[in-house]
């Protein structure tokens, strides 16, 4: 492999790789992907902050909001974790 073929995995591994990480984190909790993306790539470690971000808004398969106190949660749970309710509602359909 030539060096240049080299400093381009390098540059892959360390920096785009973390930037898809970011950017499909943030995709998952309704943040926006492409301002991730480029803050993962260029500062890796900031990966840490979009995992403990919490989720702004519902995402299919992800988080979803509670019926009753509209506290957003994992898309599995069948009833809410902060005040019980049975989460049987459909979800949110957004019309095109
Ligand atoms: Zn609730």
């Amino acid at each position: 492999m030539s060096y240049e073929v080299k400093q381009l995995l390098v540059i892959f591994c360390f920096f785009v790789l973390p930037g898809i990480v970011g950017a499909w984190i943030a995709s998952t909790k309704g943040r926006n992907t492409l301002g991730w993306f480029f803050i993962c790539a260029f500062f890796p470690p900031t990966i840490m902050a979009i995992i403990i971000q919490s989720p702004i808004k519902e995402v299919e398969g992800h988080y979803r909001e509670c019926p009753a106190c509209r506290e957003l949660q994992s898309w599995k749970l069948s009833a809410c974790k902060y005040c019980g309710a049975a989460m049987t509602r459909a979800p949110h359909v957004h019309e095109e």
